[in-house]
């Protein structure tokens, strides 16, 4: 298991690895009550641990995931979430049964995790909102990440319905107040010493009860529509790099303002240029007679071809950089190196004149013509001689 700088998703919610699911439902409640951000109002730290241990419930309350993780710990989940890893604003499908858990906890104020929940979020009676922030994955090739590109992306986003203003009800009508509750919201249950107020199951805990649903959204008070945009991305870039696109995320509710989109980016593999920060890494193959004879060759640049010059007994494997011709940096001030291996390749399927000549040439050299030989058996012969010395 590769050395992970998060949390091991057991400690967080304080488990053995052998826990059963539920076991780890009731650990994951615990936690959650103790560090929900609704009784730690401004307290940054609970709020980093309530998610933490909210993405550790994620993972271990799902059969193949918990399963993933314990195979391959964190790094098995990047697979299971896509190439940008844990992907908390998209991949929190138990979202439902969390809130229904926490529901019951807290009543229907679900708190942050509105902000996960995008479209499937209750109504709330609270203020303005503003929208959560999406992810989005990109993939793009090496050269829109040399030269920049424009990328027209579509994703789904939800907004606010207009019809019923995020109500969920008809306009004008199709509200009542909950009898359940007395449009309390609240229930309270059990007798004697121990009084339980719970959110009330039938209204959610609004208070009211939507008895015609909106026409345009069906009583979720939410629409979804699929959201084309623009996208520039700078020259530059690389694996990993974010761009975030300001109000472009999920609206807000009642009135309150949209999040942002984060576009975070994935370079593709490219067929003949390997990548290091702002290096670019290329083998070009060389004909054993230019790299004996030297000569020119051409080699591509991410610019177009170049001409690169070969001095005679270039031997294989040696590296040339050419500066300048690498990938711009990404804040505009210079360019990396191209550097190029060159490989020098033994010819195939040589003809009889073809071989004459090799043979001819075979005949003729020396030692001399190899320098590296001969050097290699300076050192077999000393090796040997060592040898005999022991009497071996
Ligand atoms: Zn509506
Ligand atoms: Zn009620």
């Amino acid at each position: 298991m590769a050395p992970s700088s998060k949390n091991d998703y057991y400690e967080l919610l304080g488990v053995p690895r052998t826990s059963s699911a539920d076991d780890i439902k009731k650990a994951y409640r615990k936690a959650a009550m103790k560090y929900h951000p609704d009784r730690n109002q401004g307290n940054k730290d609970a709020e980093e641990k309530f998610k933490e241990i909210s993405e550790a419930y994620e993972v271990l309350s799902d059969e193949q995931k918990r399963k993933q993780y314990d195979q391959y710990g964190h790094d098995g989940l990047k697979s299971a979430f896509g190439p940008g890893g844990f992907d908390f604003s998209r991949d929190f499908t138990h979202m439902g049964d969390l809130q229904d858990i926490l529901g019951s906890l807290f009543g229907d104020r679900g708190g942050m995790f509105d902000d996960f929940l995008g479209g499937g979020r209750r109504r709330s009676r609270g203020g303005p909102q503003r929208g959560s922030d999406l992810r989005f994955n990109l993939e793009i090739d090496l050269e829109e990440a040399a030269f920049g590109s424009q990328r027209e992306i579509s994703l789904p986003v939800s907004h606010e319905c207009t019809r019923c203003t995020g109500s969920g009800a008809e306009p004008g009508k199709g509200r009542q107040t909950c009898r359940h509750c007395s449009g309390r919201g609240s229930v309270v249950s059990g007798g004697g010493f121990f009084q339980i107020r719970q959110s009330c199951p039938v209204c959610g805990g609004s208070g009211q009860v939507i008895t015609d649903p909106c026409r345009n959204c069906r009583g979720t008070g939410r629409i979804q529509s699929q959201e084309r945009l623009t996208l520039k991305v700078p020259a530059g870039v690389d694996t990993g790099s974010q761009l975030r696109a300001a109000g472009k995320g999920e609206g807000g509710a009642s009135g309150g303002p949209p999040g942002d989109l984060y576009v975070v980016l994935r370079v593709r593999q490219h067929d003949i240029f390997q990548r290091h920060d702002d290096d670019l890494y290329c083998d070009v193959p060389v004909p054993f007679e230019t790299a004996a004879l030297g000569g020119e060759i051409d080699v591509p640049t991410i610019d177009g071809m170049a001409k690169l010059k070969i001095s005679p007994g270039t031997e294989n494997g040696k590296v040339f950089r050419l500066r300048g011709k690498g990938m711009p940096s990404l804040d505009g001030y210079g360019r990396g190196s191209m550097i190029v291996r060159a490989v020098c390749e033994i010819p195939v399927k040589l003809s009889q004149n073809q071989k004459r000549i090799l043979k001819e040439y075979q005949e003729s050299a020396g030692v001399s013509n190899y320098p590296g030989r001969q050097e290699f058996q300076r050192k077999v012969e000393k090796f040997f001689e060592r040898k005999q010395a022991l009497g071996k």
